[in-house]
């Protein structure tokens, strides 16, 4: 899924790649949306300030529903695919390079 081309059903953004796609009005509203479960879904505990939202899957990319993701806490989303939490960017979320890494289903861990 190299390069390809993502459709946001709902606000007819079309963007080139999933870099592109993580900027998008679409997924920030995502994002907010998800954020409003509250909770971590790896440790169950509350988020206070950072976040993660991680695609489950990518089959429903640009019209996912909230059940096609996870609400996660950085540090838990870096457990999840197995990233050392250190070099981690603090309290950034993933680097650009690390979530196209993601998209395209390559692990990064072997910085
Ligand atoms: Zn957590
Ligand atoms: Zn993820």
């Amino acid at each position: 899924m190299k390069y390809r081309v993502i459709v946001c059903a709902d606000t007819g953004e079309i963007v080139p790649s999933y870099e592109f796609y993580l900027q998008t009005e679409h997924w920030r509203h995502l994002r907010n949306v998800k954020r409003l479960l509250g909770n971590c879904e790896h440790c169950g505990h509350p988020i206070i300030h950072e976040f993660d939202v991680h695609h489950l899957h990518y089959k429903t990319i640009g019209a996912e529903a909230v059940t096609d993701l996870m609400l996660l806490h950085p540090a838990c989303h870096s457990i999840m695919h197995g990233l050392p939490i250190a070099r981690r960017t603090r309290g950034a979320g993933f680097t650009p390079v690390s979530v196209f890494a993601e998209a395209i289903g390559i692990r990064v861990g072997a910085w």
